[in-house]
């Protein structure tokens, strides 16, 4: 009928884990009734359209909600986030995500973002097998190998861990740059801007790692900075 309001259908619960999953939609329909009492035609309107400034590489990782930790609302931050925020530059996911953000949605911003305590980098350091997501993990191998010798430099294996999501952002930012979609982008003149953070699980802050590379001939010096900067305690 026009103009009636689709009301879910609701569901009886069969079995514990049927009970968990209604739980999620009651948890919905509690959110969508908030949101909607603070902005009667917030869901109406995003319908129509998004237009987000941002777009978000992240981890899979539960703890790393993207649009939550920088307070933005549905519409706001388009994201894509796979196990340890790897960009390879064959992976068609990413890659279409990306020349998405870029090309159609027009967003200003791409932000790598890692988080502190990855256990996709801690694997992948420690060499540990768990299957299939070996071969993923072999990124961030890369990254390791790449930097090596400060690697070998750090005692602390924590230290270690948190250094290597670091330089993993960096790399991860790099290969974004390097994609023809971002190439094309600032060939045409498009102001889009590449960033990288990272995240602390224990605080709940980002830091910015200070690469914002906005033409080619950034990224060199972007990557240098970047690499130097860091949070994590080095020797020397
Ligand atoms: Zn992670």
């Amino acid at each position: 009928m026009a103009g009636a309001r689709y009301t879910p259908p609701m569901t009886v619960p069969s079995s514990a884990s049927d009970r968990d999953l209604g739980d999620l939609f009651a948890r919905n329909r509690a959110w969508a009734a908030a949101v909607q009492q603070r902005e009667s035609d917030f869901f109406q309107r995003l319908a129509k359209q998004q237009n987000p400034r941002y777009f978000w590489i992240g981890c899979s990782d539960s703890r790393v909600p993207a649009n939550e930790i920088v307070g933005l609302l549905p519409g706001e931050m388009f994201v894509h986030r796979n196990v340890a925020n790897i960009v390879v530059h064959t992976d068609l996911n990413c890659l279409s995500v990306l020349q998405y953000a870029v090309d159609v949605l027009e967003v200003d911003h791409v932000m790598v973002v890692g988080h502190y305590g990855c256990g996709g980098v801690r694997a992948a350091w420690d060499g540990r097998p768990l299957g299939l997501i070996d071969n993923w993990l072999r990124h961030v191998q890369d990254v390791a190998a790449t930097h090596a010798d400060e690697l070998r430099g750090l005692a602390d294996t924590s230290a270690l861990y948190d250094r290597l999501c670091e330089l993993n952002v960096v790399e991860q930012a790099v290969h974004v740059c390097r994609t023809t979609i971002v190439q094309d982008a600032w060939r045409r003149g498009r102001d889009v801007t590449v960033h990288t953070w990272v995240y602390g699980l224990r605080d709940g802050l980002l830091r910015d790692l200070g690469f914002a590379a906005a033409a080619p001939g950034q990224v060199a010096e972007h990557y240098a900075r970047a690499v130097a900067r860091g949070f994590t305690p080095r020797p020397g």
